[in-house]
């Protein structure tokens, strides 16, 4: 036997369309040379997004959403969402709702977004027209870096959830920043190219700071990594080792 075959590593895997031994594609360059270009420093330092093993090649999920997908099977299978949960999808994922509606389990889930079409409720995260304590599991990715205060919206997050309830809350978090990166003046697309590496972003949030967001919204807060899921779990998913999962605890 070679070599070679002891060594052999397995193959990739992705828990959105359950297939193995796919390639992972690179981030569309469009994203880091228009960023490059208007001067932004911060690309290599994302928490997540890695620019070389973005995409499932099979379904098309993002390295997030193939993360995300076995976090939530994990709930299910821990028995923190049943089939009565109420679960609200804030500008969902494609591929990672399609996952989640296949599973054909919940009585309750619904997709929210503000401009969104298609999804069951247009609404403003800074101002949720839901009642209180009336979601048990809420969906929030890469939404706080485009509303105007994500400490408002984090607020409105805490309210709507019921007591004993959880909700999955991301956002583009640069590792190497001190503070959260916010300028008010900074209003045009090349602005925020350059400060926050996308046109439509108004702030990047530094590691601290949004923590203190969701704390300070009065959620605890729990950190998955790859101690939790485990570092070759995260290679065989296409991660970056500092992918970390933030998950708000009412
Ligand atoms: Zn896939």
């Amino acid at each position: 036997m070679s070599l070679c075959q002891n060594t052999s590593l397995p193959a990739n895997y992705c828990p959105v369309c359950q297939t193995s031994g796919q390639v992972f594609l690179p981030l569309s360059p469009f994203f880091w040379e228009t960023a490059a270009r208007h001067g932004f420093d911060c690309y290599e330092d994302c928490e997540m997004t890695p620019l070389d093993t973005y995409s499932c090649s099979a379904c098309g999920a993002s390295d997030r959403e193939r993360l995300y997908a076995w976090w939530f099977n994990e709930q299910i299978r821990q028995g923190r969402l049943t089939s009565s949960s109420r679960i609200v999808h804030f500008a969902p994922e494609a591929a990672f709702s399609a996952y989640i509606q296949s599973l054909r389990l919940f009585t309750s889930y619904k997709t929210a977004d503000l401009m969104m079409e298609g999804v069951d409720y247009n609404l403003d995260l800074m101002q949720i027209a839901l009642p209180d304590a009336s979601v048990d599991c809420f969906l929030c990715s890469h939404v706080l870096e485009h509303v105007p205060s994500d400490r408002v919206a984090a607020k409105e997050l805490y309210r709507i959830t019921a007591s004993g309830g959880f909700g999955l809350l991301m956002v583009p978090i640069a590792v190497g920043l001190e503070r959260t990166r916010e300028d008010p003046t900074a209003v045009t697309e090349a602005d925020r190219w350059k400060l926050y590496g996308q046109g439509d972003h108004v702030r990047l949030h530094a590691k601290k700071d949004f923590i203190d967001c969701i704390t300070s919204a009065g959620f605890r807060v729990q950190e998955l990594t790859w101690r939790h899921f485990g570092a070759k779990f995260y290679k065989r998913l296409g991660l970056k080792p500092t992918s970390t999962l933030y998950i708000a605890e009412k």
